[in-house]
């Protein structure tokens, strides 16, 4: 393979080897041939093609082939789109797979925008960087990156072939009755490996072994980052942490209940259990 010499060639690179046509970078390809912009009204997002008000700050996102994307900090109380802005979950129905990614995009720097003003160690005002995408303090020189909390989703299976069986939990916050995977924030100073089963421990009591990455999903609600897994049960018997999981229980393939929409990599996670008999 050929060392990457110019933005240009990178995006060309990029674009073939994970089959997107969406990539995210700092400045627009000199072949860009529109604009679109991502105003993020509050945390909802209103698509256009048109610049609406010069003086919004705006964040780039990066190059939806050869269309350059912002994302435009739409400032509180004024609204473009006269009440037409949709959340990123209603967003998900109406957009494609790359549009909705690159709306996730938009919010995510925008809201490190918007709560990156100031320094978090001393208060002076920051200054943006223009070849990095950080905010420093001019005084003490703390820098502030875009924020990106990595949690860990997995799918516990026991069993063999028919008989094998998935560990499914409803979440306590859940208003439908709905089972996924178990899923949880990692903790400093653990690899992704210690937090899948330190979670899976403290939410249902089950002991797993041969933890497997399976795949990963930006999930803006608000900054997260899905990496997805795969366990086999070890040992232990369920016992819901009663602060976090209303109900567990192991299912067969042919007696699933309710289970995530496709928005989620849980879905996924599930598709492909099904898929592997
Ligand atoms: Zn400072």
């Amino acid at each position: 393979m050929h060392l990457i010499g110019t933005a240009d060639n990178y995006r060309q690179w990029a674009m073939a080897a994970h089959k997107t046509d969406f990539i995210p970078t700092m400045q627009p390809s000199s072949d860009a041939q529109a604009n679109r912009y991502i105003y993020v009204v509050g945390s909802a997002v209103w698509v256009q093609d048109i610049v609406v008000d010069e003086r919004w700050t705006t964040h780039f996102l990066g190059m939806h082939g050869d269309t350059a994307c912002w994302g435009v900090d739409v400032p509180r109380g004024q609204d473009p789109a006269d009440g037409a802005a949709i959340d990123l979950h209603t967003f998900y129905g109406r957009a494609t797979h790359t549009e909705w990614i690159v709306a996730g995009r938009a919010v995510q720097l925008v809201e490190w925008g918007r709560t990156s003003q100031f320094c978090g160690r001393c208060g002076t005002p920051t200054q943006i960087g223009h070849y990095e995408r950080a905010f420093s303090c001019p005084s003490c020189r703390l820098m502030a990156f875009p924020r990106l909390a990595p949690a860990v989703i997995t799918l516990v299976t026991r069993g063999h072939g028919m008989d094998e069986e998935a560990l499914l939990a409803r979440g306590v916050q859940w208003q439908i009755p709905m089972y996924s995977c178990l899923a949880g924030f990692v903790e400093p100073g653990e690899n992704l490996e210690q937090a899948v089963t330190r979670e899976i421990l403290e939410e249902v009591g089950i002991g797993v072994t041969d933890v497997r990455y399976v795949a990963s999903q930006p999930w803006p609600f608000p900054h997260s980052l899905m990496l997805g897994f795969h366990a086999r049960y070890d040992h232990g018997d369920i016992v819901c942490d009663a602060t976090e999981i209303m109900d567990a229980n192991w299912y067969r393939r042919d007696a699933l209940p309710m289970i995530p929409p496709g928005i989620s990599i849980a879905r996924r996670l599930i598709d492909d259990w099904l898929g592997n008999q």
